[in-house]
């Protein structure tokens, strides 16, 4: 007997933006995560060796389902994070579609075996190669604020790769991926290839104890949890976790462009993006004008359900929401001001939080430090490009962050100071949906990368094979050893290593005596 046929325990799926239950779903028990991997190993065996053609067929097929389905797909996604349905299409289905161009296309040349042509010249006596195979089974364990893009989107390059993939969806978000997964049935991918299991931390746990790889998304503290666990089993996870992404303005800016990033990156889905600007750093000499400017944007924001003509739906997380409401509490209580917002929107049931600009705030609030995850724009005063690159990198975290200024240089400049994994100048959050850029963090915010090659190859066994070219009957480190072979190689590492030509000179002598 299955041990989850004892306890079958299911997970309540709700619409955050009415607060309906809209699913029930059986959660995946220890045995049957087992059972899904070991399935998964089999289809796995016969998929690694189909070519990227083959594979990339799959995936285009794929896309058109997609394109074909997507108002269903909308349905599914907005249900499940109450999102407006604008972003399903603009940014979740967008970066699919976009997504799967690049793996389609760019998978083979990035997997393409490489000729290594070592520096020591006795070594051009061999053929090296290094090879890029797949590692199995991939484990998936993913978030909920993006929960097509973080799920189907992260199993793209791992099956181009030639992996399985199982993925652990969010509980609070398991539809979209569970879609996913029917279309890419639909689509013609070999049965148990592609794997949805259901459940919260402990149908995780069960992954990391059967997959060969994990690649999480996620919280900090889980991320820690994850990668522990995973060591006992000795393989690899990449992390990909929280943010306080910081955003510069500097007073030769300009202003209404860097206002409309700003709100843009720091409200798009509802602040719910891992990349979403948290922090706003203003030259003092354009602050005023720039918080103008931002509010002005914030108030003309449309907040309502997804079937309405909409820029921000809610929040699709209640432990968030009260994570936010508590930081904006905090900080007011200590001194900040709420220029529009700062609470929940009276207006509606479910998960609303109202967009809010607040100032007044400094370093020390947890608004400033904590990551948010919230339609929340914290904007703080500063004297220079100087302090506000100092007070961007005094953080845990270090995933991206924006720079706004017409002085080309200075921005450079700045953007190779700030500590964190991408970063836009003159722009905000467009790093995330350029698939062939290498996207990742520093610090707290997570190590290895999706996108671009290293987004394909963690997901890969690297094998190096050298090829002899000579074939000779001997070779000369081989046994026996002798004190003229030692005589020799200390010659020889003169001769090769020792910087100074007359030192080279007196070891070709000493060859040549030996
Ligand atoms: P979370 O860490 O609570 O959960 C993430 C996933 O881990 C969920 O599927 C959850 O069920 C699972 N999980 C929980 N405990 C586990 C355990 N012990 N073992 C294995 N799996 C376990 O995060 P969340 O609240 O769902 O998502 C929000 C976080 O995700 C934020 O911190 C955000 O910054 C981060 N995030 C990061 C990126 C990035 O690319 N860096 C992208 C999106 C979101």
């Amino acid at each position: 007997m299955k041990d989850n046929a004892v306890i079958a325990q299911t997970i309540k799926v709700r619409n955050p933006a009415t607060l309906e239950q809209i699913a029930e779903l059986t959660v995946a028990s220890h045995a049957d995560v087992a059972h899904a991997v070991a399935q998964a190993r089999k289809a796995q065996a016969v998929w690694q060796s189909t070519s990227f053609a083959e594979r990339a067929k799959l995936l285009y097929g794929l896309r058109d389902l997609l394109l074909d389905e997507q108002d269903k797909l909308a349905d599914v996604l907005t249900a499940e994070t109450g999102r407006p349905r604008a972003e399903a299409y603009g940014n979740e289905l967008f970066y699919l579609c976009d997504a799967i161009g690049l793996w389609a296309k760019r998978s083979a040349g990035y997997l393409r075996p490489e000729k290594i042509r070592p520096h020591f010249p006795l070594m051009w006596l061999k053929k090296v190669v290094t090879t890029y195979s797949a590692r199995g089974v991939i484990g998936i364990i993913s978030p909920w604020n993006l929960p097509l893009t973080l799920t189907l989107g992260e199993a793209l390059p791992a099956l181009m790769a030639g992996n399985a993939v199982v993925i652990k969806p969010s509980e609070l978000t398991p539809l979209s991926a569970l879609f996913g997964a029917e279309m890419a049935g639909k689509a013609g991918f070999p049965n148990h290839l592609l794997q949805v299991v259901i459940g919260s931390g402990e149908t995780g746990e069960a992954l990391i104890d059967h997959a060969d790889m994990i690649a999480f998304t996620g919280s900090v503290e889980t991320g820690k949890r994850v990668m522990r666990r995973a060591a006992e089993r000795l393989i690899p996870v990449s992390l990909e976790l929280g943010g306080k992404d910081p955003m510069i303005v500097l007073k030769d800016a300009d202003l209404e462009r860097a206002a409309g990033a700003c709100v843009w990156g720091a409200l798009m889905n509802c602040g719910q993006a891992c990349t979403s600007i948290e922090r706003v750093y203003v030259e003092a000499p354009v602050y005023q004008p720039f918080v103008d400017r931002v509010v002005a944007r914030v108030r003309a924001i449309r907040q309502g359900p997804s079937e309405r003509e909409v820029d921000l739906g809610s929040m699709t997380s209640e432990t968030q929401l009260r994570k936010i409401d508590a930081q904006v509490d905090e900080a007011v209580a200590h001194g900040a001001t709420v220029l529009t917002g700062g609470r929940r929107n009276p207006n509606f049931n479910g998960l609303y939080y109202e967009p809010t600009v607040l100032v007044n705030v400094n370093q020390n609030m947890s608004i400033m430090r904590e990551e948010t995850f919230g339609p929340i724009i914290p904007i703080m005063k500063v004297k220079n490009a100087e302090e506000a690159l100092s007070l961007a990198n005094d953080s845990p975290y270090g995933l991206s962050g924006s720079i706004f200024s017409r002085d080309k240089r200075t921005g450079w400049q700045l953007a190779e100071g700030m500590q964190c994994g991408s970063v836009c100048i003159n722009d905000s959050l467009i790093n995330f949906i350029i698939p062939d850029a290498p996207m990742g963090g520093m610090k707290d915010s997570g190590f290895g990368y999706r996108h671009g090659a290293e987004g394909i190859r963690k997901y890969c066994r690297q094998k190096t094979i050298v090829v002899d070219r000579l074939g000779l009957k001997e070779e000369f480190p081989w046994y026996p050893a002798s004190e003229k072979k030692s005589r020799q190689i200390r010659h020889l590492l003169r001769l090769l290593c020792r910087s100074g030509w007359k030192n080279k000179i007196r070891a070709i002598g000493g060859l040549a005596r030996s």
